[in-house]
């Protein structure tokens, strides 16, 4: 650098250091930047309040500069390959979080696994293989293009269908969103756009609609906009085959335009532009009755009467859900191309007693963790006592909301002790037996 080079008079940078250099008399320069700060602060009311007190110099110019250049959002990272896990990696962290589901785990851990090579492939298909840890493709497979394969999964409320979709997002540390297919509508109706499923998306991703379109989006009860009756194409019913038209766009890709905070359209508003190309979306539902219309196929075929009927206490849940075909999901009332979106199926099982005792004592952020945990910030132990657990799961069998009722079960078993511990100094252990469960008795504070 020439040491007669020109320099700005407020960064001191000299010219080969900055874009444009503006030379002012008596070498009174300015660079483009500074110029552009220097903007910046007549627009701002502090700088104008202060600047009005006492005249500004280029030393302060220089500091308030500065200051400005710190506040300035960051601009968002640009995007990295996801980093990919095996299959059996990802099983490895579902099991830590949710128990029993083996087949839907297997299913979905190799159906992510998928959909982040293709994605990595797709996005990054500059960088070379080797580089992104994966093998290159054989010659002749170069140009082919793998398509996306979004997931079903089928069971009954509170068996793990969001957490395992919750827990895939944590997994591969990708923006997730779960939106609620009940709430939807076709455009034009009273309801929810389409579209607001991908502002939560965009939410999660705190803004950022490049890392919004590599994200999860789990939508719950997909089965509550199945058509309505038997009118297979004749009528379209807004609820139903309306949504799932909506809603098709969406999951097999389209560009979208997404109002970022939500709310219905309207003309003057400004959007984010979404493409949903490469989103992977897991729809759920309890689809109640499609084991009937699964048993009522397979009998028909293959027994000549109705399985469900007659010899359906032979079948268990999950054989007959084994059975699944895509026909059953259009018998249900799914259109064909919808279903053709979803080709991954996976059906989870309806969890039994002893899931729900797991599922009290031993994923990562069980339950009764979470109580003991509580308590022992007030310096407590909280113990609960053989067959307390097995009281809990046994009771949310009863109420038939799967492992859902758990939590409100315990909620209100603790309830009156964590109103009352604070005000105990000396307590030392909480004691909660069968009895007090089955609501015969009120923990021991000893
Ligand atoms: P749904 O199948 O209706 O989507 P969720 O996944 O929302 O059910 O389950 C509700 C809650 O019940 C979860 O947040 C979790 O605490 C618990 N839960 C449900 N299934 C399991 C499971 N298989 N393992 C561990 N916890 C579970």
């Amino acid at each position: 650098m020439a040491k007669d080079e020109p320099r700005c008079a407020f960064c001191g940078r000299s010219r080969s250091d900055v874009g444009i250099l503006i030379l002012g008399p008596d070498g009174v320069n300015i660079c483009d930047e500074c110029a552009k700060l220097c903007v910046e602060m007549t627009e701002s009311q502090s700088a104008r309040r202060n600047a009005a007190a006492e005249p500004m110099t280029p030393a302060k110019v220089a500091a308030t500069a500065a200051k400005l250049r710190a506040e300035k959002t960051p601009e968002p990272e640009p995007l990295k390959p996801i980093a990919l896990k095996k299959p059996a990696e990802i099983r490895a962290v579902l099991d830590d979080y949710v128990i029993g589901q083996d087949q839907a785990k297997k299913v979905l851990s190799v159906a992510v696994y998928n959909h982040y090579k293709r994605l990595n492939d797709k996005l990054f298909g500059g960088v070379p293989a080797e580089a992104r840890g994966e093998k290159p493709a054989a010659a002749d497979l170069e140009n082919v293009e793998v398509e996306k394969s979004n997931i079903l999964v089928i069971g009954p409320t509170g068996c793990g269908k969001t957490l395992l979709a919750r827990t895939l997002a944590r997994v591969l540390d990708v923006p997730f969103a779960i939106a609620d297919a009940t709430t939807l509508t076709q455009a034009g109706y009273v309801g929810e756009d389409v579209e607001n499923i991908l502002v939560r998306l965009l939410q999660a991703a705190d803004g950022d609609a490049k890392r919004a379109e590599t994200g999860i989006v789990y939508v719950d009860e997909i089965d509550k906009i199945g058509r309505k009756g038997d009118s297979a194409s004749l009528t379209r019913d807004v609820s139903g085959e309306g949504v799932q038209q909506a809603l098709l766009k969406i999951i097999e890709g389209t560009l979208s335009n997404v109002p970022p905070n939500g709310g219905r359209k309207h003309p003057d508003q400004k959007y984010v532009q979404i493409d949903t190309s490469n989103i992977l979306f897991i729809c759920g539902g309890a689809f109640v009755g499609l084991d009937r219309i699964i048993g009522a196929r397979i009998g028909n075929k293959f027994l000549g009467f109705d399985v469900s009927e007659k010899t359906g206490a032979t079948l268990s849940a999950e054989q007959i859900m084994a059975e699944l075909q895509p026909e059953d999901l259009f018998e249900f009332g799914m259109i064909p191309e919808f279903i053709g979106r979803l080709p991954v199926v996976s059906a989870l099982s309806q969890l039994r007693e002893k899931d729900l005792e797991h599922i009290l004592t031993q994923p990562k952020n069980a339950l009764t963790k979470q109580y003991r945990k509580l308590f022992a910030m007030e310096g407590v132990e909280l113990v609960f006592e053989e067959g307390a657990v097995a009281a809990v799961a046994e009771k949310a069998i009863a109420l038939g909301t799967g492992a859902r009722g758990l939590r409100s079960i315990l909620e209100k078993i603790m309830l009156d002790t964590m109103y009352e511990l604070p005000n105990r100094g000396n307590a030392k252990r909480v004691v909660v037996s069968a009895d007090v469960i089955r609501g015969n008795a009120s923990p021991r504070i000893e």
